[in-house]
């Protein structure tokens, strides 16, 4: 694990060091002990903490994929019309005989191929005659055709989803159609949310001119939700030793796998966090990350009062700055806290639809607006006033990424280059 230089304490590492830190951090972190067993649909965005097996082939009969006629591949090149013998719905077997050359059933997508026949015929591709059908003219179908024989899509006691993977709905539905009514999944993490700032007051006040209220413990607890744990929502702390030293113990009376604290980690006056935490023992591996917003992102743990130490991130307390580096930096240790090792922030690229400039030895990720079609993706960025203009990020669906300038000075992004985009 990489640990801050010890002879330049406060200097920031890179974007990519940060990563690299945060990524050795969380793969020394073991997923909780317990588990529960929740019902299917509790089970959404929760990691799955026992492997799900299939329990019988997939699919279990030869399943017709297309709506038309089953029968035999080698029948079709001769001239004479296949006779049609029978129907089969979805949910029925065939009850007749094995299919006999230049027999053929009329059988719907989900219907088991009645044995005998090699292929199914779709009903677009063939001319209906007054005893059977012919294929259309320049029209092909071969032997294993249209229909998905049984276990090719999984073999009964195959492994479908792995302990460690987060729930989505098609995994629901996979689990579903193995019969799986409840999941076994993870405990949720508890992450307790403190938000500092002597001018900040709960949303049931009414804030004086120069107070403002408190949207990181909102922002931050959705950020934990979206990812399956349990935000701990703590009282706000001023920013006075006394004030956090009371938080902290409230803080860690919750017995939380991990600690948000947001605000007072810049190079203010007032900015108390890492001094009273270095008090309490605290170890940091990186204590700014040269990235815009976000720049003084802390990241340390707590010594164990018992058990595990606590890990901690101490975010800046702008609110753009707190969700960026939540989503670049908490979110892989939070996965893995919740037992889902390797997690990544998810990145795609568009195109630029805007001119942007690089500032050289500096990431930024500036929010922007995600449009377009299947074809073109344009990533745009919106007008800001900066990482405390929650307006601007309100319009935003997505942050787009600056790469760091070369040696050589600032170099602009033209409308059309490709760029990376954030997805949180
Ligand atoms: P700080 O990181 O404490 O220097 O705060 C940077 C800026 O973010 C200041 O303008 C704060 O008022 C603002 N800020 C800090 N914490 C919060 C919060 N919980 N909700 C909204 N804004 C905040
Ligand atoms: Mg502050």
């Amino acid at each position: 694990m990489i640990e801050r230089n010890p002879s330049d304490p406060h200097a920031a590492v890179s974007y990519a060091e940060a990563v690299e830190t945060v990524a050795a951090y969380s793969s020394t972190l073991s997923p909780p002990a317990s588990m529960q067993s929740v019902s299917l649909l509790e089970a959404l965005h929760r990691v799955l903490a026992q492997p799900l097996l299939a329990d019988r082939d997939q699919p279990p009969f030869p399943r017709a994929t297309r709506d038309g006629y089953a029968c035999q591949a080698g029948d079709l090149a001769a001239e004479a019309p296949l006779q049609v013998i029978g129907t089969l719905r979805a949910g029925e077997a065939w009850s007749g005989a094995p299919l006999e050359a230049g027999q053929t059933v009329e059988i719907m997508t989900g219907a088991p191929l009645p044995p005998g026949a090699d292929c199914v015929v779709m009903v677009e591709h063939v001319e209906l005659t007054s005893y059977g059908f012919r294929l259309l003219a320049g029209r092909r179908v071969r032997v294993g055709d249209n229909y998905n024989p049984p276990g090719s899509e999984a073999r009964a006691g195959e492994l479908l989803i792995a302990s460690g993977t987060r729930l989505t709905p098609s995994h629901l539905a996979a689990s579903a159609a193995m019969g799986a009514a409840t999941l076994s999944v993870y405990r949720r993490p508890r992450v307790a949310i403190l938000s500092t700032g002597d001018e900040l007051v709960p949303l049931d006040a009414t804030p004086l001119p120069f107070q403002i209220r408190n949207s990181n413990t909102y922002s931050l607890a959705a950020q934990v939700l979206a990812l399956g744990a349990e935000p701990v929502l703590l009282p706000i702390a001023g920013d006075t030793e006394s004030a956090l030293e009371e938080a902290l113990s409230l803080a860690r009376q919750e017995k939380p796998d991990l600690l948000l604290l947001s605000g007072g980690v810049s190079m203010g006056k007032f900015d108390l966090v890492e001094p009273v935490l270095a008090a309490h023992g605290a170890r940091f591996f990186f204590t700014g990350v040269r990235i815009q917003p976000g720049k003084p992102l802390v990241f340390g743990e707590l010594p164990a009062a018992e058990g595990e130490p606590l890990p901690l991130f101490g975010l800046p307390g702008n609110p753009l700055s707190t969700m960026v580096t939540f989503a670049l930096f908490v979110a892989p240790g939070l996965a893995a806290l919740a037992g889902e090792p390797g997690f990544a922030p998810r990145f795609a690229q568009a195109t630029l639809g805007a001119p942007i400039s690089r500032k050289p030895a500096l990431r930024r990720f500036l929010p922007a607006v995600l449009a377009g079609s299947a074809d073109t993706v344009t990533a745009t960025p919106v007008a800001w006033q900066g990482s405390g203009d929650l307006a601007a990020a309100a319009k935003a669906n997505c942050f787009l990424v600056v790469p760091e300038a070369a040696a050589d000075g600032e170099q602009a992004l033209s409308p059309g280059n490709t760029v990376g985009v954030l997805l949180a």
